[in-house]
């Protein structure tokens, strides 16, 4: 078989936190009754008139500068214009000839290198409604809810030749729209989807090769695979001798695999034009430099700030700042508990474990800071050990309690009574004599074991290398 490459385009719709709509005042916020809210603007009702959201524009322009746009001084809205049940108004009202960011980039970190993926444009657009399809009673509701919610679409040039790349440039790109408070990014909640244009070529031949487009893809896991899959199965085509067809496919998350759903439309189908309901807009530099200057810290000054201010190591500093979430919760716990090198190790070593259990990303994070704070100063005072921490986090981060009461209902305490530990380790040894003889004829292996036998004794309650050492005292000393 010959050796093909990929080559992969991405188009990123992002739903922005305002408060209302693009275009008329009802409420911006996720599910809800269906169609609670809406009003004739956004359901699009003959004889009436849309009011632009400046919000929606500030957002757009934080976003251009976030990702190394230049800003457009003169931006206007276009309808475009096609019927679909989802859409009342029969026209999306978007931006075709004057989008408000062009021509920025994102650097990806691939192992080592640095690979610079291009944005082409960013525009501004309204979302459409949800349609549910009831195959209970064979028929398709429709709720409008999301008519209007304020949508960004950022376009990149096709720069990307692997799963991979795709994954970090998205990762990277939610990252820092988290920090800049644009978007919540929840794909969970379809607050971030993207559609993924996808074709490919044999290796060095430079003519690209007929692409397709998967629409409205919403976890990193789906889009992985669908890469994969659309990949391998354009290949097949080639190698069978035929030509893959340009259209738009459907991936069932499900069944792992995609189903044409239409051929692709060409821009001419929509038949743009500009719409004649808003008037053009012009951004000055001031705009640009106040939002400029409003901007919260973004990853690259925390990064600088976590070093310096509180010693973490690039690694863990990497780790934490990727994420808004993660980074939230490091400085509230550092706040509260003044130890920031534990709050770190906690947060890359149980915070990332329990994440991956739960499949969950960071922004669903639902325990408190305080709490975690309360968990790092049980340890530090030595209250409790290491083992009983660990069981006492993953209940945090399950559920959120409260772990000083928790540590005083169940008895967790440290045992601090040397005396006691001194008469369980003595117990032990006169029930293992076995290990003992073991132990005086070189296997010092043994000692681990008698160890985890008094712990157990212990409930875990007793400092395991406090057990550690009355044991190595008690060995020596015991006569069989
Ligand atoms: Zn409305
Ligand atoms: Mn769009």
């Amino acid at each position: 078989m010959k050796s093909y490459e990929m080559t992969i385009g991405l188009e990123i719709h992002v739903e922005l936190n305002t408060k209302t709509k693009i275009f008329c005042s009802c409420e911006n916020k996720f599910g809800g009754e269906a169609n609670t809210r809406c009003c004739p603007i956004c359901i699009g009702m003959p004889g009436t008139l849309p009011v632009l959201n400046k919000k929606v524009i500030e957002y757009g322009i934080m976003a251009g500068l976030v990702t190394n746009c230049t800003i457009s001084k003169y931006i206007n809205f276009d309808r475009k214009n096609y019927f679909y049940p989802d859409l009342p108004k029969s026209y999306q009202t978007s931006q075709l000839y004057l989008p408000i960011c062009t021509n920025g980039y994102l650097d990806i970190n691939l192992n080592e290198n640095k690979k610079r993926i291009g944005i082409c444009e960013i525009h501004m657009e309204e979302d459409a409604g949800k349609l549910i399809h009831d195959l209970d009673n064979n028929c398709t509701l429709i709720d409008y809810n999301r008519c209007g919610i304020p949508l960004l679409e950022i376009v990149t040039n096709p720069d990307m030749s692997s799963p991979d790349e795709v994954i970090l440039f998205l990762e990277k790109l939610k990252s820092i729209l988290q920090y800049a408070g644009i978007s919540d990014c929840k794909m969970q909640e379809g607050s971030m989807r993207a559609d993924i244009n996808l074709s490919v070529r044999e290796s060095n031949t430079s003519k690209l090769g007929t692409r397709t487009e998967m629409k409205n893809m919403s976890s990193f896991k789906a889009i992985y695979t669908a890469i994969n899959q659309e990949s391998k199965r354009q290949i097949q085509i080639l190698e069978s001798g035929k030509k893959v067809i340009q259209e738009t496919r459907r991936w069932d998350e499900l069944k792992n695999t995609s189903f044409s759903m239409r051929s692709k439309e060409d821009i001419q189908d929509y038949r743009y034009f500009p719409e004649p309901d808003l008037l053009p807009i012009t951004i000055d530099d001031l705009w640009i430099d106040r939002i400029k200057t409003s901007l919260p810290e973004m990853p690259n000054e925390k990064r600088e700030r976590y070093l310096n201010e509180y010693l973490l190591s690039e690694y863990e500093t990497n780790i934490i700042v990727n994420s808004k979430y993660l980074a939230n919760i490091f400085e509230q716990t550092t706040n509260i508990c003044k130890n920031s090198k534990e709050t770190a190790n906690i947060i890359i070593g149980d915070v990332m474990r329990m994440l991956k259990e739960t499949a969950k990303a960071p922004e669903e994070i639902t325990f408190s800071s305080e709490n975690l704070a309360k968990l790092i100063i049980l340890i530090q005072n030595k209250t409790i050990n290491r083992t009983i921490a660990k069981d006492i986090f993953d209940l945090i981060f399950l559920n959120n309690i409260d772990p000083e009461l928790y540590v005083k209902q169940h008895n967790l305490e440290m045992l601090q009574d040397n005396e006691l530990i001194k008469n369980i380790v003595c117990n032990v040894l006169n029930s293992n004599i076995q290990a003992i003889k073991d132990f005086r004829n070189g296997k010092t292996q043994v000692v681990k074991f008698l160890v985890g036998k008094t712990m157990k004794e212990l409930k875990g309650r007793a400092n395991p290398a406090l057990v550690n050492d009355i044991l190595k005292e008690q060995l020596d000393n015991f006569k069989i």
